[in-house]
Parts: structure tokens; C-alpha cells; sequence
């Protein structure tokens, strides 16, 4: 994607505001309270499955991913089978997702690291897993607090949206966001926080048309351009996006 619209909104790039801690908690609470035990959308059945799911799931809906990784996971559940795919076996599996192309060499380049340096296991550490081709930080992110329970808060569009609009955090880079969600969600939530405003961004504050109206946080959201209504619609300036 190119610029993210949000950063081309003139927020200035190191200005960080952060919504008091009392009224987070009560967003929290009431997004626990909603959905106590959010789960990732994605399908998998290893922390390996999760890396490569996540990394399909870049400008791609995680409806499209589990549709190609149903049958691609069934005959290459690891690095070692993955690798004796082989690029044109691995492009049939993933021909419908966006950027199959990149996505398909740096899958197999990944795969090819997991083999040689980790015995074909997915590291824990963020240092190694950032450094596996086409694994950012938001990846990254979401495999620590996904496969091995750590508590990050992996920033996608949806969760930058969400957290700009609120005030939870108001800041110009998913990088700022991250590290202010990090300083303003409370230590029970975090583990949780990355899925409650993925979810919350997908199905409610949606890009174009939050349903403000049905959302349960609303009476706390500092957003300007609430729709009052079913139905309406957020003013242009209003809408975040991010790249993946
Ligand atoms: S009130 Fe509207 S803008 Fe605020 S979080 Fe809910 S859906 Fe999003």
C-alpha cells in the first residue's frame, strides 16, 4: 500500500498523545468483557503455520489466507516439506493472495533460515524473527504473542485505526502507536489488546463506516466524527489505513 492515508494527515511524526489510563482500562474492560478469550482469525496448527499464515495475511484478508493454507498446510506442514515444494508448487497454493510472487520467495528463503540456523523451528526471539525475509515487526509481533503468549501488541491497520480514532493512542506510525499502546493499555490486558482492536476494527470501527451507533465503546471513544446512525458515514478525513 502506498503512504498510509493516516500519515499523510500532518500529524507531526514524534507527536504521541496517549488517552488517560482510567478511561483505557474502561475500554478494556468493556472489549474483555464482550469477547474474554479473542482468538486470531487465521488458521493454523503450529507456531510455523502461524508465521507463514501471518505473512500470507499482508494486504490480504484472513478469509483468502485460510482458504489457500487449508490445503497448502495439509501437504506442507514444515519448513523441510514447504521447501521441497518448491517455488511453482508453492505459487499454486497461494495464487489467490495478493503478492503471491514476493510472498512465495520469501516464504521459501524464511523456510530455508528455519532449516539451517533453528533445526525447523520458529524462533522466539524478535531479533531472529525479524530477520527471516518478509517478517516485519507487526509479524514478528503477532507470532511472540500468538505461538508463544508474550505480550505485544502487533499494529495493523485495523488496530492503528482503532487506537487513533479512540485516542487511545494519537500517532502518525504504527511503530508510535505500538509504543504507546504498550504505556497506555493495562498490564492484564496487553496479552489480549492486539486481538481486541483487530477484531473491533474489522467487524465495528470499520475503515469507511464505523457502526458507532452498536459499538460498546463508544461512550468513552474521542473520536470527532462519530456516525451518529446506522448507516452513516465517517467524513473522508476520518479514515485511517495503514500498510500491512
Ligand atoms: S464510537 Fe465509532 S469511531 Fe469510536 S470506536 Fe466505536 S465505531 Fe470506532
Amino acid at each position: 500500500m502506498s503512504a498510509p492515508a493516516a500519515q499523510r494527515r500532518a500529524r507531526p511524526a514524534r507527536s504521541v498523545t496517549l488517552m488517560p489510563a482510567r478511561k483505557a482500562r474502561q475500554i478494556f474492560e468493556r472489549l474483555r468483557a464482550a469477547n474474554p478469550h479473542p482468538r486470531s482469525e487465521l488458521q493454523f496448527g503450529s507456531p510455523f503455520q502461524l508465521l507463514i499464515a501471518v505473512m500470507l495475511s499482508a494486504q490480504a484478508t484472513d478469509r483468502s489466507v485460510n482458504l489457500a493454507t487449508r490445503e497448502l498446510f495439509a501437504v506442507a506442514p514444515d519448513p523441510q516439506a514447504m521447501l521441497q515444494l518448491g517455488l511453482t508448487g508453492l505459487k499454486r497454493h497461494i495464487r489467490t493472495i495478493g503478492l503471491y510472487n514476493t510472498k512465495a520467495r520469501n516464504i521459501l528463503a524464511s523456510c530455508r533460515i528455519l532449516q539451517e540456523r533453528y533445526a525447523g523451528q520458529v524462533p522466539r526471539e524478535r531479533a531472529a524473527l525479524e530477520e527471516l525475509p518478509g517478517v516485519g515487526r507487526k509479524t514478528a509481533n503477532i507470532v511472540l504473542n500468538v505461538a508463544f503468549g508474550e505480550p505485544t501488541i502487533g499494529v495493523d491497520t485495523h488496530a492503528f485505526r482503532v487506537a487513533n480514532r479512540t485516542g487511545l493512542v494519537r500517532a502518525a506510525t504504527p511503530r508510535a502507536v505500538e509504543e504507546g499502546l504498550l504505556r497506555v493499555v493495562p498490564p492484564e490486558f496487553r496479552r489480549d489488546a492486539h486481538h481486541w482492536l483487530v477484531l473491533h476494527g474489522r467487524y465495528v470501527c470499520k475503515a469507511r463506516r464505523p457502526e458507532c451507533a452498536h459499538c460498546s465503546i463508544a461512550r468513552w471513544c474521542e473520536y470527532p466524527d462519530k456516525t451518529a446512525a446506522e448507516g452513516g458515514t465517517a467524513r473522508s478525513g476520518g479514515v485511517f489505513r495503514v500498510a500491512d
